[in-house]
């Protein structure tokens, strides 16, 4: 009898498929993406200036909630500085991960070994691992499926060089490095993925794209996630724009509509700049009507 009932109330009120999909897309379409701002610190600092730079970072971002920030020191100063920020919420990242996990891998890091020491956030794929290091798709791919495996928040790099760029391949580039390195990625994992688009002519040359530029490659890649998976996907993916970004264009790029934060690298390494571009994240986010 209950059974009974309680399928006809279901049926008398709830809305049909069509209308909850519809509702479920416009409830998507109207969340706000919470910010995410990293700072790539790359082969920099030592044990003391890292720990100097973490703190002071800690401190600014206090318990403010409108914005996520990670910072990614050298794997050498990782348990000094998660020492440091441990009871923040700066979060602690990687800036690489290796896809085995153990075994005769000389030089190489694994999942395991950094959740050990409080990691919760891993590049892939950043341009000088792809064009420095040599790293290629295969790899890039095979990395994301353990980093995820392992729980990190998965950050995946991609972008075009500026021969690419200049050849017109930089769709064609950026979306297929997008579609090989979420090769084995299921949607249900998707919510621990973020995407950093980073042209490579503007890593650390001073050399930012353009807002509108930015804006156009970030809506392509959020349409190419829409096309790989669904909508509520693609809607609520963080998409992060890196390539020399500073203080002086943090706002101009955080108010496109695709953009949700920034990977930082030059200006991570300065806690002045870099607090200034996660408050303008911050403000970024709070004008944001929803
Ligand atoms: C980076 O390392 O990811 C980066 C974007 O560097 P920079 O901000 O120095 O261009």
């Amino acid at each position: 009898m209950y059974g009974l009932k309680k399928r006809i109330v279901l049926s008398d009120v709830e809305p049909s498929r069509e209308i909850r999909g519809f509702l479920v897309s416009c409830a998507v379409q109207m969340m706000k993406r919470r910010p995410i701002i990293g700072g790539n610190w790359k082969m920099n600092t030592d044990v003391e200036s890292g720990m100097l730079l973490a703190g002071a970072v800690a401190d600014h971002v206090g318990t403010c909630d409108c914005c996520e920030v990670v910072i990614y020191p050298p794997f050498l100063y990782l348990q000094a500085v998660d020492s440091v920020i441990d009871q923040t919420s700066l979060c602690l990242g990687a800036q690489n991960i290796w896809h085995e996990a153990n075994g005769a891998f000389t030089g190489e890091v694994s999942g395991a070994m950094l959740n050990d020491i409080g990691v919760s956030s891993v590049l892939i794929g950043h341009s000088e691992r792809r064009h420095v290091v040599g790293e290629s798709d295969t790899l890039i791919a095979k990395k994301m499926k353990t980093s995820i495996l392992d729980g990190f928040q998965t950050v995946l790099c991609i972008g075009e060089t500026l021969e690419e760029r200049e050849a017109g391949k930089t769709l064609e580039v950026v979306l297929g490095q997008l579609q090989t390195g979420l090769a084995d990625v299921a949607p249900a994992q998707m919510q621990m993925v973020v995407i950093a688009y980073e042209p490579v002519w503007a890593i650390g040359t001073g050399k930012t794209a353009s807002p509108e530029d930015a804006q156009s490659v970030h809506k392509e890649i959020r349409k190419c996630i829409c096309g790989l998976y669904d909508e509520s996907i693609a809607n609520t993916l963080r998409i992060q724009y890196g390539g020399s970004v500073k203080p002086e264009n943090a706002a101009k790029l955080f108010a496109c509509q695709d953009i949700d934060g920034a990977l930082v690298g030059g200006a991570a390494l300065s806690a002045d700049s870099f607090n200034a571009i996660v408050t303008a994240a911050c403000e970024s986010y709070k004008a944001q009507e929803v």
